[in-house]
């Protein structure tokens, strides 16, 4: 974060004493990115980098009424849309999970395409954007790679079925899905998404485990209990995104004390703390945080870099 390119581009002429202007360098450089979301667009060959678009639980923060301090805060971190992330990987970019949010979350972000979506589950809360799909199908040919356990693509099927019927499916203003149900691991252009069963409520639920065959990064939004070998595969892990809903008990998310436990036990290099509740102040919750343990908000992006 924060590295100057502007600095290093200007070296870089300098050095080259290179034909092309510096103002026409850049007016290239101007025309191969997105208006907006740039960091994305240099990013793109730097290994796995990880982009929340949400950080908040199913009700987000602040919650609609409430007038806790959390909720009147000033400070944008402690505003939190739903879970869900944004994986990057060389020129691909893999949604994970449509929110109730997404809408916003993209246009903040500037996120104008998408290669592929995966689902965690489907809670509300993960799948109900799916609507907002139709604008990255749009802007590209044939249908968007989407990928679900099999119940969960059978919830997206019953709640969004004109976009799976074959006739309206011809529409081009629908969302094209092309539904591929996840059996193991899946590789979207290089880059590997291994599901990590997880226990979170009576809804069948996975976690994710990205590579590119250098750095790991595990994206655990929505677990109470971790099945062993879902913890056998979580070991050594370099960067652990995890559910930490708030500090007291709840029946079917961590808490802070939960996810904590399990950042100990794999040894993950470094944890994010994720899918917040409002009871979660973040400089409080931050402070009190051991090394190599922080809590995300909403548009952070993180290089994932071998431990
Ligand atoms: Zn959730
Ligand atoms: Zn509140
Ligand atoms: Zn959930």
């Amino acid at each position: 974060m924060g590295v100057n390119y502007s600095r290093f581009f200007i070296l870089a002429i300098e050095m080259t004493e290179t034909v092309i202007s510096a103002q026409s360098l850049w007016s290239l450089i101007s025309d191969c990115r997105p208006e907006r979301g740039n960091v994305a667009w240099w990013r793109m060959t730097a290994g796995i980098s990880v982009t929340f678009l949400g950080t908040g639980t199913s009700v987000g923060v602040p919650v609609i009424g409430c007038d806790c301090d959390v909720c009147a805060s000033t400070d944008p971190r402690n505003r939190r849309t739903r879970s869900s992330v944004v994986v990057r990987h060389g020129n691909t970019t893999v949604l994970v999970d449509t929110g109730p949010d997404l809408r916003e979350q993209a246009l903040r972000e500037g996120l104008r395409s998408v290669d592929a979506v995966i689902y965690t589950h489907a809670h509300l809360d993960h799948v109900v954007g799916f609507d907002e799909l139709r604008a990255f199908c749009w802007r590209r040919p044939g249908g968007l790679p989407l990928h679900a356990t099999a119940n969960c693509m059978g919830t997206l099927r019953t709640m969004f079925g004109w976009a799976f019927d074959a006739v309206n499916a011809k529409n081009g203003g629908y969302v094209r899905p092309e539904p591929q149900v996840i059996e193991g691991a899946l590789e979207i252009a290089g880059l590997k998404a291994v599901p990590l069963p997880v226990e979170h409520a009576a809804v069948e639920t996975i976690g994710l485990m990205f590579g590119d065959g250098n750095a790991r990064l595990a994206y655990l939004p929505d677990v109470k209990r971790i099945p062993v070998a879902t913890a056998e595969m979580l070991r050594g892990v370099d960067v652990l995104i995890v559910d930490a809903l708030r500090e007291s008990d709840h029946p079917t998310h961590f808490t802070t004390a939960e996810a904590l436990d399990l950042a100990r036990a794999c040894g993950a290099r470094q944890t994010w703390l994720t899918h917040l509740g409002h009871e979660n102040d973040h400089a409080t919750l931050a402070a009190t945080l051991p090394e190599g343990v922080d809590v995300a908000y909403d548009g952070l992006t993180i290089d994932v870099v071998r431990g």
